[in-house]
């Protein structure tokens, strides 16, 4: 189904299996702008959940769970209630029958977020289908819980899998998860997104490129420069000496810097 005719599906409410009833922890739902790779610029509902399995020296999410987590009212609006934690599927269904019956065709998919959204791989088991219902299921992904992401597979539309490289995170690539990550998101369209600052090891970022060109050769690379007070951090000198280092092990190899900040919004 193409994205424009699940949106126009919208329009009325869809059924909500009684099997579907695991509640999950969420941070926020909100109508934005993606903001990073491939489908920069269209709008999704982003779907945050709550918790982390990495600690990147770069993060500046909130991904903590709390008491209570925040819907926006209506789409892109930046006004939000707080709803309580956890929320069961029903809950996250009649706010997206209310989007989708109100701004019909808007939304592009559903992309999950977090933190790390498979750290909930058993709830997700239940949600996935009812929510695919509704729009294509995007995930955002830092690229390790690859056990949990066969059960999953058949219900997401596209997979954007960081790699998590020790220059900027801090902590040791985990090159062993990496790997069998992408060989588990094979069978789906699929972007590598990795975050690069001042000081990136080439040698690591090479590692990096073959591994995308063995596993996922048809994904594009996105080297996204670190954002610091609202703007890419890195120069452009220095991302195109990458970008032409890296093509030579991955012809498709992008430079994109995220868009949020400079167009102000979250
Ligand atoms: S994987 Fe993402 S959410 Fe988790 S610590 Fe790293 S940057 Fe933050």
């Amino acid at each position: 189904m193409s994205p424009s005719s699940r949106s126009m599906s919208g329009s009325r409410t869809m059924p909500v299996p009684a099997t579907a009833s695991t509640e999950l922890p969420l941070v926020e739902c909100f109508s934005s702008l993606q903001g990073e790779g491939l489908h920069i610029g269209r709008r999704q509902v982003f779907l945050r959940l709550g918790g982390c399995n990495l600690n990147c020296g770069y993060c500046d999410t909130d991904f903590r769970i709390c008491d209570t987590c925040r819907f926006e009212t209506t789409p892109g609006s930046g006004r939000f209630k707080a709803v309580p934690n956890p929320v069961s599927v029903e809950t996250l269904c009649a706010l997206l029958d209310q989007w989708l019956a109100l701004a019909p065709n808007l939304h592009h998919a559903l992309s999950l977020t977090g933190g790390e959204p498979l750290l909930h791989a058993d709830a997700l088991n239940d949600w996935l289908p009812v929510l695919a219902e509704r729009l294509p299921i995007h995930l955002e992904t830092n690229g390790t819980l690859y056990q949990c992401l066969p059960a999953l597979m058949p219900h997401l539309t596209f997979l954007s899998i960081d790699l998590k490289l020790e220059a900027t995170t801090g902590s040791p690539t985990p090159w062993n998860e990496h790997r069998h990550f992408l060989q588990a998101a094979r069978s789906r369209p699929a972007q590598v997104k990795i975050v690069v600052d001042t000081g990136q090891d080439e040698e690591e970022l090479v590692q990096g490129a073959t591994l995308v060109e063995e596993l996922l050769p048809a994904a594009p690379l996105f080297l996204q420069p670190v954002t610091r007070d609202g703007g890419p951090d890195v120069s452009g000198e220095q991302l195109l000496a990458w970008q032409q280092l890296l093509s030579r092990h991955h012809p498709d190899t992008r430079v994109v810097p995220q868009i949020h900040p400079l167009l102000r919004i979250d």
